[in-house]
């Protein structure tokens, strides 16, 4: 990327490289190529002097969901240029930890390893900035009537940029990569989600954007990512086996009227639970999980 095709060693920075992203993203000016300079000095950083990509490491999903959500919320790289530079989550083998790459460009996902010097051992997740693959165009009424998906259950119909979330089992190859639908950012993954947009990209509204997030990660890794009032956590470890990671973490002071929407927010298309068994409720609670995301295999 960014390297002369017959002049090895010979790299190229600045509008020019532009012509990876002509008419797709900002890589033309200088609001968009800062991030890809950065991008080709990280490359050669590990390709050249041994250095790895900077990480985040996360030991749970409790603690990478803020993280998430403040980089939709915050930053500027995978904003400016949206469907290029990708933010991509490496989970260990324990399925529970993670590493977060910021930055990262979505061409090169399949070989993040090589680029990178990051192990991939199982699955990822690839977070992008998109447009609606068909808002815009020749002929196209961008300012139509229904042009602002209001439903979070319809965040693939959102027009205007808006993060989606790629889950893969394990890393795709290039030849993947390669024979994609041409308007797709990555290939088909395992699972995805698309969050609605919002006018001022503010993605922080709790149901709409927050447990839409969580519950995407609940349900690829297989984890109950809810947090629990201590006396909840005391029942669960005294009854189960598999303790939440919510009781594993310092937990909420107990309270007797525990029942809130805090500790189960549903979406308001949904019954809210008026009383809560603990245990038959943590251990089924991946299996019926409200799955508002798009199973694609
Ligand atoms: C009117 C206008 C408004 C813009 N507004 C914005 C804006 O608001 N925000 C924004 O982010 N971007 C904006 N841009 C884009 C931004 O200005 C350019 O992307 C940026 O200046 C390009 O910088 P560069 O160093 O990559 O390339 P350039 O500034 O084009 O530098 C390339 C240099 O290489 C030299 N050169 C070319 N060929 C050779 C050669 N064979 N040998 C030696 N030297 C050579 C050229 O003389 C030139 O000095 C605007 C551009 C224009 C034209």
């Amino acid at each position: 990327m960014y390297e002369s095709l017959d002049v090895r060693n010979l790299y190229f920075a600045g509008t020019n490289t532009h012509s990876l992203d002509w008419r797709k993203s900002a890589g033309g000016f200088i609001h968009g190529y800062r991030y890809t300079v950065r991008t080709l000095h990280r490359i050669m950083e590990w390709t050249h002097h041994g250095v790895q990509w900077p990480a985040v490491k996360f030991s749970n999903p409790l603690d990478l969901l803020p993280h998430v959500l403040k980089r939709v919320n915050e930053a500027s790289d995978i904003y400016q240029m949206f469907s290029e530079i990708c933010d991509v989550i490496i989970f260990g083998e324990d399925k529970i930890s993670s590493e977060y790459l910021e930055s990262f460009p979505c061409p090169l996902v399949s070989i993040l390893p090589h680029v990178s010097g990051h192990k991939v051992p199982g699955s990822v997740m690839v977070l992008s900035m998109e447009y609606g693959k068909n808002f815009s165009g020749v002929g196209k009424d961008v300012f139509h009537g229904k042009r602002a998906a209001r439903d979070p259950r319809e965040g693939h119909k959102a027009s205007l940029l808006h993060p989606v979330i790629y889950y893969y089992g394990k890393l795709f190859t290039t030849a993947d990569h390669i024979h994609k639908h041409k308007q797709w950012v990555l290939p088909v993954p395992d699972r995805i989600v698309s969050l609605i947009e919002e006018f001022t990209t503010k993605f922080d509204a709790e149901r709409s954007h927050v447990l839409m997030f969580r519950r995407f990660i609940e349900d690829s890794i297989g984890v109950d990512m809810r947090h629990w009032f201590a006396n909840q956590c005391l029942k669960l470890s005294l009854t189960e086996t598999n303790i939440p990671l919510g009781c594993q973490t310092p937990s909420l002071p107990a309270v007797t009227d525990f029942i809130s929407n805090t500790v189960n927010a549903t979406p308001t298309y949904q019954q809210p639970l008026v009383e809560l068994d603990v245990t038959n409720n943590h251990r089924n609670y991946i299996k019926y999980l409200p799955r508002y995301v798009t199973k694609l295999k």
